[in-house]
């Protein structure tokens, strides 16, 4: 059963998703654990048993894909059936808009639906003053011609 990329956003691992995507277990050196954690844009993740983090969160040469022996011609190249991460490899890509590494453009993406609202709000009130105004400038008018009419 493949894993789940722990990833807000990811969809590696999911049943929706076919797209086969290498996934990494978090390392077990409690240094570098808390380096992964620090990294991936999720608030106050447990790593579990399961916990992985899919190949789509690190650059190409963080990831180990072929092994090799030997210089020259007596070079062995075997491509690896299950890539390996470099030692120091901490995850650093999270595309797209809703999850990015910083954790505080998440909490932006609610408000942004609330300016949103209030923008529908504000041009409905801004119709609304149009209504007024043009009640006024009208009413204006009248005044000034009965004034004018009664008194010039
Ligand atoms: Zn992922």
């Amino acid at each position: 059963m493949p894993r789940t990329c722990c990833v807000v956003g990811c969809q590696t691992g999911y049943k929706s998703n076919d797209e086969k995507v290498s996934t990494f277990s978090f390392p077990k050196n409690e240094e570098m654990q808390n380096k992964w954690i620090k990294a991936i844009p999720r608030k106050d993740f447990i790593v579990s048993k399961n916990a992985a983090i899919c190949a789509k969160h690190f650059t190409a040469d963080q990831i180990i894909t072929k092994w090799t022996s030997g210089v020259g011609e007596q070079k062995v190249v075997i491509n690896l059936k299950i890539p390996k991460l470099q030692k120091n490899a901490i995850p650093c890509l999270f595309p797209g808009p809703k999850y990015l590494s910083n954790p505080q453009k998440k909490r932006k993406s609610p408000t942004k639906r609330v300016s949103l609202g209030s923008n529908c709000r504000n041009s409905k009130s801004i119709k609304l003053t149009e209504v007024i105004l043009n009640y006024y400038i009208k009413y204006f008018y009248l005044y000034n011609i009965f004034y004018i009419g009664t008194h010039g």
